[in-house]
């Protein structure tokens, strides 16, 4: 997804940042522990998702922008929140961290 409006690199890591603590560093989407100290590409990485995806009409700010996995972000694409079902890929990803953070 895009970033929300938010061109400016440095401005963006700081909105990165303060979301990644409102939300105690865990997925909207999936609520498990996200990572900001891998590289952009990894699947724990915390990514920019509208939380209302822009094809649903939500808006391209920063109040509806929230954190995902990349993993998860990307599975979820325009559909709504409500109506997500992680799929089978997503689900093994989840049961991954599930596992490490049990260890
Ligand atoms: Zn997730």
């Amino acid at each position: 997804m895009g970033m929300g409006g938010i061109r400016n690199k440095k401005r963006r890591e700081n909105v990165r940042r303060r979301k990644f603590d409102e939300q105690n560093g865990l997925c909207h989407i999936c609520a498990r522990r996200m990572s900001l100290d891998v590289d952009h590409n990894h699947a724990s990485y915390a990514t920019f998702d509208h939380v209302i995806a822009l094809k649903q009409g939500g808006k391209n700010c920063i109040a509806n922008l929230r954190l995902a996995h990349r993993k998860c972000n990307s599975a979820r694409g325009h559909v709504a929140i409500t109506e997500y079902v992680p799929p089978a890929k997503v689900r093994r990803f989840i049961a991954e961290l599930d596992k490490q953070e049990n260890t």
